[in-house]
């Protein structure tokens, strides 16, 4: 006997929405995912839909009925509980909006729990609109299938970082110069040796001024690392770290053996 076809089809629409879920409600969906479902993906009673709550997890929806304002939904059944997110701070220094934009959906892909925009001297960027900010990293979520999104905190300054830092979580500081300091570790070899809560550091596109640099490096939960010989971009090395750190030390590695 064939196999049941699965259902919903990985292809289906997905979309965030709150509050929560429950198996047998129906949910109207309206504003611009109403458009989207209705105009760009064409959805029809009967059409699958997964939505997730950043709170329950995932679930299969099936349309009731497509409107041009709004889609009504009825939800059939969870698919993935909320998904366990590795206690990962992205502390980006603000950048000019699109390579920001890039950080975001980009940290986003790659698993981070937050992201925390920091403003330093050299940051030509001294605002963020959250909202956009909010989109774009929902948006990433939706594409590549996360079903816990990311927070994003308003901007501070460096200092006020650096003093809120909690005192368990360790903060890996990129620090341009540790190519060139023998004292400075690569942070591939050094990553894996901290599995509690954990930032990443990553200066503008002038990187951090001196004083900065002994500020970051006074912190006692701070400690500098190298991404390597070359100097990256702002964005590169943001989107770099978060990989590096997610390979050896988050979830893409293999469960450690029972
Ligand atoms: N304009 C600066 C470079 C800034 S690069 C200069 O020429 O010195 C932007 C940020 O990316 C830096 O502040 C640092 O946090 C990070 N970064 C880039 N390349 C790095 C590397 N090879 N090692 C560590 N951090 C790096």
């Amino acid at each position: 006997m064939p196999a049941t076809p699965a259902w919903p089809p990985r292809s289906a629409p997905r979309l965030f929405v709150s509050p929560a879920l429950a198996t047998g409600e129906q949910r109207v969906i309206d504003g611009p995912q109403a458009h989207y479902l209705a105009r760009v993906m064409r959805v029809a009673p009967g059409d699958a839909v997964i939505l997730c709550d950043d709170v329950t997890g995932e679930w299969a929806t099936r349309v009731l009925a497509a409107g041009k304002r709004d889609v009504t939904v009825e939800v059939v059944e969870r698919m993935r509980p909320r998904e366990d997110v590795p206690d990962f701070t992205l502390c980006a220094a603000l950048l000019k909006k699109p390579r920001f934009d890039q950080v975001l959906e980009k940290a986003t892909e790659l698993g981070v729990a937050r992201i925390r925009p920091v403003i330093t001297r050299r940051c030509v960027a001294d605002a963020l609109n959250m909202d956009r900010a909010r989109t774009v990293m929902t948006e990433a979520a939706e594409q590549c299938a996360r079903t816990a999104l990311p927070e994003i905190f308003a901007p501070v300054t460096l200092a006020r970082l650096l003093d809120q830092w909690p005192a368990e979580a360790v903060l890996w500081f990129a620090d341009e110069h540790g190519p060139d300091d023998p004292a400075v570790p690569a942070a591939g070899s050094v990553f894996a040796s901290h599995t509690g809560p954990t930032g990443v550091l990553i200066g503008p596109e002038g990187g951090f001024d001196e004083d900065e640099r002994a500020q970051v490096r006074a912190l006692p939960q701070a400690r500098p690392v190298s991404l390597g010989p070359r100097i990256l971009r702002a964005e590169t090395a943001a989107i770099a770290a978060t990989a590096l750190w997610m390979g050896t030390t988050g979830d893409w590695r293999e469960p450690p053996a029972a």
